[in-house]
């Protein structure tokens, strides 16, 4: 009989790394609730399909859900099935882990225009989530990506290497299509601050090195000054730096190159222009200030792109019946203690990944960070027995209306992935709409037609 019963809200690695950390350290059993039928969160539907490495992480995390005293219930809901009261009634602990994942808005002029959208609705298209709305009009020859981080090199990759290599990922056969009929030659990634301010891990730019077809394209003039992560570090060249060098020294062959990706410094998007759709986007050169902040010099110049991605970082939204820190968009916390406006802890209320500490850091950073919430938690509730059972959990849900998916359904789902997958030599075809993958979760395959 474990000694308590603890929710992890959130099936992404941040959540599966608490629940893996709990079972480990405690006889503690654990919930583990998404509101997809199908876990994983962001390496399922956030880590591009050519990073197959990355997703490898998968194995690990499968292992924690088919541990002895952790379930999965999938297609739960917290704000439409269960709420705050359901959580604190049934769990002695509830560890709130659904993440970032809304795009911050670029808040300028043109935004709303047809084909001006955020990068996260094309990571969401590109990886077959089940909300991803519509699809995207690869038919200019140009396009631009703002930001500096690693979600723009994604999506400039994705939108220049080609289909040969992504024929056997699972990459929804639809995107393959898009992608193949694609028009799109040119990415400009538009990058507000120097070179040595960009937030690209090296290993994400020594990829587009790698890449066969595509140039990388750095104006040396872009290179002059190289922001305040320079100066701050005293370094000459990080090895970021040294890649943007060596590229720029290397124009004509980039330029050369069938695609080809332009990442351009100091240039911040003012307005986004076009009649009917996007056709432009006007830009203005930014210069460093003495106190190492940026500012606009005056000087404009236009991009024709018939797509602007804007890439600008993830934000949380707030969550019913929790509080909110509306400057950082995370769940105000001590070390992963939910704590109110005073600043003391809400019993029995945790949190972790990228609601607690914002949406920054890799795969991995969560693990460092499940482990000091879970450490809270091992810490709070030394010595408690537990206030509710699994039995009556599954009674309260059933009550609700919930439709449990469960990790049984999830392996159906997963088999039947796989299944369909290799009838078309390919890792994995994943199934992306939400009817067909509770009605396979379910198990009422005939539902789906096949
Ligand atoms: P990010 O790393 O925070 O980068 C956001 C970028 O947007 C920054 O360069 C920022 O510039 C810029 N920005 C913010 N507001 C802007 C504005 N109004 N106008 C122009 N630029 C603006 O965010 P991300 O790329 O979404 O990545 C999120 C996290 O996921 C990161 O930790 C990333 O490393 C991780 N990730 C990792 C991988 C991988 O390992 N393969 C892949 C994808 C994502 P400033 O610096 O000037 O604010």
């Amino acid at each position: 009989m474990p000694s308590v019963n603890v929710a992890v809200v959130g099936s992404g690695p941040a959540g599966i790394y608490a629940a893996g950390e709990l079972v480990r350290k405690t006889d503690a059993a654990v919930d583990v609730i998404d509101r997809i039928p199908a876990p994983y969160g962001l390496v399922r539907y956030g880590v591009a399909p050519d990073h197959p490495r990355i997703k490898a992480v998968v194995k690990s995390l499968q292992r924690t859900l088919e541990h002895e005293r952790v379930r999965f219930l999938g297609n739960v809901e917290f704000g439409r099935d269960i709420d705050r009261a359901f959580l604190d009634a049934h769990y002695d602990a509830t560890i709130y882990a659904t993440g970032a994942l809304h795009s911050k808005p670029l808040g300028i002029e043109g935004e709303q225009l047809p084909g001006s959208r955020s990068a996260s609705d094309f990571v969401s298209w590109y990886n077959g989530h089940p909300d991803a709305a519509g699809g995207f009009d690869l038919d200019s020859s140009a396009a631009a990506v703002v930001g500096a981080g690693n979600v723009a090199l994604d999506v400039a990759r994705l939108l220049t290497r080609g289909v040969g290599s992504l024929c056997a990922t699972d990459i929804p056969s639809s995107v393959l299509e898009a992608f193949a009929a694609s028009r799109v030659r040119d990415v400009h990634i538009l990058c507000r601050r120097g070179a040595a301010d960009a937030k690209f891990t090296t290993k994400e730019l020594l990829d587009l090195h790698d890449l066969r077809g595509v140039g990388v394209l750095v104006d040396p003039g872009d290179l002059q000054d190289l922001g305040s992560g320079a100066a701050d570090s005293g370094e000459a060249a990080s090895p970021n730096v040294e890649l943007f060098r060596a590229w720029a020294a290397d124009a004509a062959a980039q330029q050369s190159e069938p695609s080809r990706i332009h990442i351009h410094f100091w240039a911040r998007p003012v307005a986004i222009q076009g009649g009917d759709r996007v056709e432009s986007i006007r830009i203005e050169r930014m210069e460093r200030t003495d106190e190492g902040t940026i500012h606009g010099t005056g000087e404009f110049r236009t991009l024709g792109v018939g797509l602007v991605l804007s890439s600008v970082g993830y934000r949380s939204n707030p969550l019913p019946g929790l509080p909110y820190d509306l400057a950082r968009g995370v769940l105000p916390n001590v070390a992963g203690r939910v704590v109110d406006e005073d600043g003391n802890h809400i019993p029995s209320l945790y949190v972790t990944g990228w609601l607690k500490r914002g949406p920054q850091g890799v795969i991995g950073t969560n693990k460092t960070c499940a482990a000091e919430t879970v450490a809270a938690v091992i810490e709070d509730l030394a010595g408690r027995s537990a206030r509710s059972g699994t039995a009556a959990v599954d009674h309260g849900l059933t009550a609700l209306g919930a439709e449990v998916i469960d990790y049984g359904g999830w392996r159906r789902i997963d088999a039947q992935e796989l299944a369909r997958g290799q009838e078309s030599g390919r890792d994995r075809a994943k199934i992306c709409e939400w009817a067909e993958l509770r009605a396979v979760g379910a198990g009422h395959l005939a539902e789906t037609g096949r």
